[in-house]
């Protein structure tokens, strides 16, 4: 065994709270800086820049390092995407603002269901639990329906996982997710605190799940959604795709009965049947077309 084998052993043991609880951390004195923002993108960028490291000291697959031509199209969509879920902040902090100015004059009503009173961690955990309900249905429909298929088989066209990746995503199949998720907690009238926080867990469990580092991951695997589980659910065999739809924790897998983690290395064989446009703006476009959904279902032309 060479001498730099244990360091990759802990290394690999580590990384997966490292990132994560480090990553939560950053989020922590981010949230109660002066800029918000502005820190919590430098401690998101550094985690990004720490597993594209070890994505090249302890890959889980060497193929997956090899370029795909995909770059610059997962980007130009995480872009997309991303633009959407700030407005959907702002919206949920606009939306509070507006029904307490209608509710107002009406009575004393108090308007928020929330739970405000509770401590922070506990309003954590309730909003990543309630909004992964929706976040679970969404994507379980996205899978097992055709017309939602059309706009989430752009994600699951990825010949290898990385985190670069993490965020491409059709900006249809976003705003679904989206909608289903976050409205109940507008709803509820939870306070924009806890949207970023709901924010940052999802952002640090996404680049976790798509990276391509070598990450043993253990109890964590009943808990959250990490890379062991989501490299199943990117497999090209539908038995073993069709499977752990969770985005942040696993509960409604695991309830729903669509957790998969057998005692195997999961898989690596990744992509999807059909065929996905080259370039963003045919990306977008192809859902859309008679022809754009036939490729991507990877049905023949009529008359063949
Ligand atoms: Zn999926
Ligand atoms: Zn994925």
């Amino acid at each position: 065994m060479s001498k730099i084998e244990p360091v990759k052993r802990v290394l690999s043991y580590c990384s997966w709270p490292l990132v994560f609880f480090s990553g939560l951390a950053g989020s922590y004195f981010s949230f109660s800086s002066d800029h918000p923002m502005v820190a919590f993108s430098a401690v998101y960028l550094s985690a990004i820049a720490v597993l594209f490291g070890l994505e090249r000291y302890i890959p889980y697959e060497g193929r997956w390092l090899q370029p795909d031509g995909e770059t610059a199209n997962d980007i130009a969509h995480t872009l997309l995407t991303k633009g959407l879920l700030e407005i959907a902040t702002l919206l949920a902090a606009i939306f509070p603002m507006l029904a307490a100015s209608v509710l107002q004059p009406l009575a004393t009503l108090q308007f928020s269901l929330w739970p405000s009173a509770l401590p922070m961690i506990i309003q954590i955990v309730l909003a990543v639990t309630i909004a992964e309900f929706g976040l679970y249905w969404s994507h379980r429909i996205a899978h097992e329906k055709l017309f939602f298929w059309r706009f989430h088989a752009l994600h699951h066209s990825v010949t290898r996982l990385w985190v670069v990746n993490t965020g491409r995503f059709h900006v249809v199949d976003s705003l679904f997710k989206l909608t289903l998720s976050q409205i109940p907690l507008y709803l509820l009238g939870a306070p924009l605190q806890v949207f970023w926080w709901l924010a940052a867990v999802t952002a640090f469990i996404g680049i976790l799940t798509h990276c391509n580092v070598d990450m043993k991951t253990g109890p964590f695997d009943f808990v959250f959604s990490t890379p062991r589980l989501h490299r199943w659910h990117h497999s090209q065999e539908i038995r073993e795709g069709n499977t752990n739809y969770g985005e942040n924790i696993v509960v409604f897998d695991l309830l729903f009965g669509t957790y998969f983690n057998p005692d195997r290395p999961s898989s690596t064989d990744i992509g999807i049947k059909g065929q996905i446009a080259r370039g963003f703006l045919p990306q977008l476009a192809q859902p859309f077309t008679k022809e754009g959904v036939r490729q991507i279902l990877g049905r023949r032309p009529k008359g063949n």
